[in-house]
């Protein structure tokens, strides 16, 4: 395919997702699935490939796939079964992948993404289960000379469940979006971790396609599809570095076309460091692998199956919980946003939102707690144990005991840098909020003071009750709730304004 102008034609592209499943084991024996510790301690002649060793299927692995293949509309399928893909690297022991081939867990699925309003659909063509290899470490005594490779078998046998999209992405922003919310999806499946070094990493196949070769509903032929010529990028470890990998790629492309060059068939590594790709290897067929069925494992068909896959429930996911917050609660696009961040936030506002008015526990929950939490670099999940304080804490301001101000500027702040609890600091510090009979004193004082600022407010000038709130205000040292006093002071000018009557 030559073309003249690199207007001519649009990126075409399509991924293979690999999602590190959140066991604590891994997925064909009992070693541990720890990180940080010492290279090859997390090892069995099972993960080792030792002659003679039996791989058993991790229940925890089957179950964390299907809750995928459900998040994402797949079809899971009646009758799924294990291969062996064989090739020859030194972080493979057994000389082959366990992994699935014609009959992947799940089938035909789909995300949608939301690209600058428009709803996307990004069709999944499979996701199936397999084994993570070793990983290699290249070591250079100086000079930048690789001198020798070390190998680790920790990973060897961490499940993974590879996700395959149709090629239905066509720009790296989508590339990007689609692995966000994949991400936060699975996150809250509770399937995946994404602090984990490698949990999620992506190949990427790209090829440019002639705009007049596009359908009008944006599909293109199978036919023109498997002509072009596609390549591959390996290594993509996160959703920024894919978008940053596809970009270069694309321009690499159209730069190669623009001056008379050829697009070949090839896989490329993408060099993060470097922000380039670069030629690895002519891509294996098929054929290469010689795929052929993993007998030591069980095909998971039948009844149980049927009844197994019908009996795993998966949670309300982030985008519906967001269009639920934002309808049910009233809340703005924004703030739904930021309570479903998490799972975690999402349960603690779900919580907190049972007693009180979903505006007043939208803004202690996203704002004014999660705000004091960020400063302190905290999540919500490391303070799971207190959440019941904050929620008293909240209970306190809704009941009126103290202002919001003196809950958020003391109370909340010392709880979080003494542990203390919210009784102990009330107990400790005089906040308790003034008593009605205090408030209207003070309210009768200001009035007689500020006698120039009653008349602009009588005349309609309404940031003169500012004014006055805030004189009112410092007279309690703060302890009064502002919409209070400025309902008494309505109240009392509104009833003779200064003539100071007495209400009570
Ligand atoms: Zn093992």
């Amino acid at each position: 395919m030559v073309q003249n102008k690199e207007g001519d034609v649009i990126p075409v592209i399509g991924l293979e997702v690999h999602v590190q499943l959140e066991t604590d084991t891994k997925i064909f024996c009992g070693c541990s699935t720890k990180e940080g510790v010492e290279p090859n301690v997390n090892v069995c002649p099972v993960c080792l490939g030792l002659p003679g060793s039996l791989p058993t299927l991790n229940e925890a692995a089957v179950r964390g796939a299907v809750k995928i293949g459900k998040a994402i509309g797949a079809d899971i399928s009646k009758e799924t079964s294990f291969h062996r893909k064989n090739y020859f690297y030194p972080d493979l022991p057994k000389g082959f992948q366990i992994t699935q081939y014609d009959e992947p867990i799940c089938t035909e699925g789909e995300i949608e993404i939301n690209v600058e309003g428009n709803r996307k659909r990004i069709r999944i063509e499979r996701a199936h289960l397999e084994e993570d290899p070793g990983s290699l470490q290249h070591v250079s005594e100086g000079r930048g000379k690789e001198d020798y490779v070390l190998v680790d078998y920790n990973r060897a046998g961490i499940p993974l469940v590879e996700i395959v999209t149709e090629p239905d992405l066509r720009a790296p922003k989508e590339v990007r979006l689609f692995l966000a919310k994949l991400e936060e999806d699975l996150e809250f499946l509770g399937v995946f971790n994404s602090n984990r070094d490698g949990s999620l990493r992506a190949d990427a196949n790209v090829s440019l396609i002639r705009i007049a070769d596009v359908n009008e509903d944006g599909t293109i032929d199978k036919k023109i599809l498997q002509s072009a010529e596609r390549i591959e990028i390996k290594n993509i470890s996160s959703y920024k570095g894919a978008e940053k990998a596809l970009v270069y790629e694309i321009s690499r492309q159209k730069n190669t076309i623009m001056h008379g060059g050829e697009i070949k068939q090839e896989t490329r590594h993408w060099d993060e460091n470097r922000g380039i790709t670069t030629p690895m290897r002519s891509k294996e067929t098929e054929g290469d692998y010689r795929y052929f069925t993993e007998f030591d494992l069980p095909i998971l068909s039948g009844e149980w199956w049927d009844e197994y896959i019908k009996n795993i429930d998966i949670p309300e996911l982030p985008e519906a919980k967001r269009n639920r917050f934002y309808e049910e609660y009233m809340l703005t696009e924004e703030v739904a946003a930021k309570l479903t961040s998490t799972k975690d936030v999402s349960e603690f506002y779900e919580l907190v939102v049972e007693e009180f008015d979903p505006d007043f526990a939208a803004r202690w929950v996203a704002d004014i707690i999660l705000g004091e939490l960020n400063y302190r670099d905290i999540d919500i999940g490391d303070v799971e144990s207190r959440l019941d304080e904050f929620r008293r804490l909240i209970a306190y301001v809704a009941g009126g005991k103290i202002t919001e101000k003196n809950a958020r500027s003391i109370v909340l702040r010392r709880m979080l840098d003494e542990g203390s609890s919210p009784e102990e600091i009330l107990d400790q510090e005089e906040l308790e909020v003034s008593d009605d009979k205090e408030v209207r004193d003070f309210v009768l004082e200001v009035i007689e003071e500020n006698k120039d600022a009653v008349a602009d407010y009588e005349r309609g000038e309404s940031n003169a009750m500012n004014y006055l709130v805030g004189q009112v205000m410092v007279k309690t040292k703060g302890n009064a709730n502002p919409a209070f006093i400025n309902q008494i002071l309505k109240e009392i000018i509104e009833n003779g304004g200064g003539e100071k009557k007495e209400l009570q």
